[in-house]
């Protein structure tokens, strides 16, 4: 079965599915996206990424390409035509087409909408959360809007890189007081000695993750003491657990830190009691 991708307004097999080479996406990563989760057939979440997406746009002062309602029919269109039942579907907007210029192209000018889907065996996920992960630290170098989910990832793609080179699987943003931000595609969360759950304030330096908003309620509703607070590297190194957020990951452990063992080197037991309640306190809308 071919993947179909729906693109401004058509559902296309993906070897047909194309944008204009003077895409503002393609010319100056001048566009937004989301990824959002499906689970046995249960879009995760669904709102509080529409509603980010909507924050996105704003920022930017970007055109909405559709309204809420019709939007929500296409993605589980996509989705249906895609067969997902456990994956994703992936949703990207750009300032649309127009002439290469750095300006804004004029008033009326449709953004450009495209939405994919694919289906993901959650088998090696599984197998995450049992081993955990192994991360490097580098040095934050992205620009200072990251709170916005632009398709300007290439510090992200560089990172990520770095540390497969170096035989780990994540790498973590340090900024330059030495506190920890994020990593490349997920929020950092960590269990202090003390028992406290801890993570970065969303106001500044990180995107902030549906994920992380949900596992904060999920650790309220399990009264696992919780500070949204920045942490240096020492803490993380010196912490019972560490481990990473997102949509596509929900809680994976992570075990070393730049070759240094965490803990007992193995996965900790308040990550796998927020995946275990995730589900049930999180937003699943059927396909
Ligand atoms: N931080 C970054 C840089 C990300 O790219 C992502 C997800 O892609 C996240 C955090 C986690 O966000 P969410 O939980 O909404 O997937």
């Amino acid at each position: 079965m071919s993947r179909i991708a729906y693109v401004n307004g058509r559902y296309l097999p993906h070897s047909d599915a194309a944008i204009h080479i003077e895409d503002r996406g393609f010319q100056f990563a001048d566009g937004v996206y989301e990824v959002c989760e499906v689970r046995d057939g249960l879009i995760i979440d669904l709102t509080r990424h529409l509603d980010r997406l909507d924050r996105s746009l704003r920022e930017l002062r970007m055109a909405s390409p559709m309204a809420r309602e019709p939007l929500k029919l296409v993605i589980r269109e996509v989705l249906r035509r895609n067969r997902v039942r456990n994956g994703l579907f992936y949703l990207q907007v750009t300032r649309g087409v127009a002439r290469r210029d750095h300006y804004f192209p004029a008033a009326g000018t449709s953004p450009t909408l495209t939405i994919t889907a694919k289906s993901v065996d959650p088998q090696p996920a599984r197998a995450r959360y049992e081993t955990g992960i192994k991360v490097i630290t580098v040095p934050e170098n992205r620009w200072d809007r990251v709170d916005i989910k632009t398709v300007g990832l290439l510090p992200n793609v560089l990172v990520k890189q770095q540390a497969k080179d170096a035989g780990a699987q994540d790498a973590i943003f340090v900024d330059a007081a030495g506190k920890v931000t994020e990593a490349a595609s997920s929020n950092v969360w960590i269990v202090s000695a003390d028992g406290v759950l801890v993570t970065r304030p969303a106001e500044h330096g990180i995107l902030r993750g549906v994920t992380r908003t949900t596992v904060l309620e999920v650790a309220a509703s399990l009264s696992v003491p919780v500070e949204e607070r920045e942490f240096t590297v020492e803490e993380m190194l010196a912490a019972r657990e560490v481990f990473l957020t997102s949509a596509t990951g929900s809680c994976v452990p992570v075990v070393a830190v730049d070759g240094r063992t965490i803990a007992n080197g193995h996965p900790g037991s308040v990550a796998a009691a927020l995946r275990g309640a995730f589900l049930h306190i999180a937003e699943k809308t059927p396909i």
